[in-house]
């Protein structure tokens, strides 16, 4: 009997083990050394925004379906095939965002920004989700940092947004960056494109792949996108949007290269830009750099301008321009890169206490000396002397405060440079002093 209940317990043990909870596919976790570079990151583009005078905005990860169904554009393929729909408890149609810029523009309209002075410039940061064939550098959840200027039509915006993806790379220290830039041209050079590919197309809409079919029907720009078909002939001898540009998209092009001329930033004209979102107007870009390795993958960001987006989605008439990166395919490329983020972060001080029951004192020095701003770590298992001074050997701490019955009566503190050997006694009131003069103020840590 025992023995049936004991075997009964392990049982169940090990099914648990067996059902362990793993993240879900094409997603990952960051922490260690990542985590770190992640935050570095992060604070390399908040500065650069400040540089540029763009505020940072944080909307929903997720949002009513229609924001990304209807308001962006039916015939892309992350509105078609990526997102990930449900319904919530209370029956609505959501979805978690596969891009930023449809919930900028959705807060742009609800919080009323286009009377405030334009332009309005936002730029945002996290996660986005698609539901992707997960491979190396592509995942179902993702992070983007993205710039989204409003209210300016003139091409000196585009120029800047796609000045900020480059010097940002260049800032982190990639080589052989490329931006390839292209034009859509404006709604009416558009509507004529439109037409002149139905027209040319007619005649092979049965040869196309499924999707180009649909595509035909509903967005006929997009077939020149198309993976499947994109070698065969007729795709080569389609019309060429260049030919259909009228003289303000001929215009607004040439400036933006003038613009980018003015700040040395090297580009070329790549008509087979056409972005994978169908709301763009006039500027599209896209910018790769020479990463080993990296193929096709090697296009870390995109954007472009999108005039009627903000009128789509139920605003009033209010140009755009923007552009987004994604920060796993960065990461990756600074890695392939050799490139390393950030200083290593040290720990000032580790402290423990030496025979202590109550650690009160204690407790209140390292509180004291976290809330003057010295990175402490302190002994929470009650470590005997040797794995403390291993312990701080391991945190590479620069001082070791150790506490016992006598710092406790005589109101002290001993503190050891963990490197010279030398050992300082001092009175409880002094050790931030002590601290400051040694480490040098406070922004060394
Ligand atoms: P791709 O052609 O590689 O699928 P995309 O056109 O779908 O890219 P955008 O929507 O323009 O990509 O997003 C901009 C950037 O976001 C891409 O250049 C890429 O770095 C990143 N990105 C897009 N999809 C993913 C994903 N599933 N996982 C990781 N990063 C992604
Ligand atoms: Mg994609």
């Amino acid at each position: 009997m025992l023995l049936l209940t004991f075997k009964g317990k392990i049982g169940k043990i090990l099914n648990g083990v067996d059902k362990m909870i793993q993240k879900p596919k094409g997603t990952y976790d960051i922490l260690g050394d990542s985590s770190d570079n992640i935050l570095y990151l992060k604070k390399i583009i908040e500065a650069l925004m400040d540089k540029y005078n763009y505020k940072y905005f944080k909307t929903p990860m997720f949002e009513a379906s229609e924001l990304f169904h209807r308001g962006v554009g039916e015939t892309t393929d992350i509105v078609n095939k990526e997102t990930y729909d449900f319904k919530d408890r209370g029956g609505r149609d959501m979805t978690l965002r596969p891009e930023g810029t449809a919930g900028i523009v959705r807060s742009f309209i609800e919080n009323k920004l286009y009377v405030s002075s334009m332009p309005v410039k936002a730029w945002y940061f996290g996660s986005m989700f698609r539901y992707e064939r997960p491979q190396a550098g592509r995942y179902r959840e993702f992070m983007q940092f993205g710039v989204e200027a409003f209210g300016a039509d003139d091409p000196i915006m585009d120029a800047e947004v796609i000045s900020i993806m480059v010097n940002f790379f260049k800032i982190l220290g990639l080589k052989g960056i490329k931006v390839n830039i292209n034009s859509l041209g404006d709604k009416e050079s558009r509507e004529n494109y439109r037409k002149a590919l139905l027209d040319y197309f007619k005649p092979y809409v049965k040869d196309l792949c499924e999707d180009c079919r649909n595509r035909y029907e509903k967005n006929p720009l997009r077939i020149l996108d198309c993976k499947v078909d994109s070698n065969k002939d007729i795709m080569k001898n389609a019309p060429k949007l260049t030919d259909y540009l009228n003289e303000n998209s001929k215009n607004h092009l040439e400036k933006v290269k003038t613009y980018l001329d003015s700040m040395n930033i090297d580009y070329i004209v790549n008509p087979s830009i056409v972005r994978g979102l169908d709301y763009y107007t006039h500027t599209v870009f896209e910018v790769e750099a020479d990463i080993k390795g990296f193929g096709s993958q090697n296009v870390l960001g995109a954007g472009g301008r999108y005039d009627h987006l903000v009128e789509n989605v139920g605003g009033p008439s209010v140009p755009g321009v923007g552009f987004a990166i994604g920060i796993e395919r960065l990461m990756l490329a600074l890695q392939a890169e050799n490139i390393k983020l950030g200083e290593e972060k040290n720990i000032d001080l580790y402290a423990f206490g030496y025979n202590l029951n109550d650690k009160s004192y204690l407790m209140n020095i390292v509180n004291l000396l976290r809330m003057n701003g010295f990175n402490v770590e302190m002994d929470y298992l009650n470590r005997n002397i040797k794995n403390n001074f291993k312990k701080a050997d391991k945190l590479k701490a620069k001082f070791i405060m150790i506490v016992g019955e006598e710092e406790m009566e005589k109101n002290i503190v001993t503190i050891k440079n963990n490197k010279t050997e030398e050992e300082f006694k001092m009175n409880k009131e002094n050790i931030v002093e002590f601290l400051d003069s040694k480490l040098g103020g406070l922004d060394e840590s």
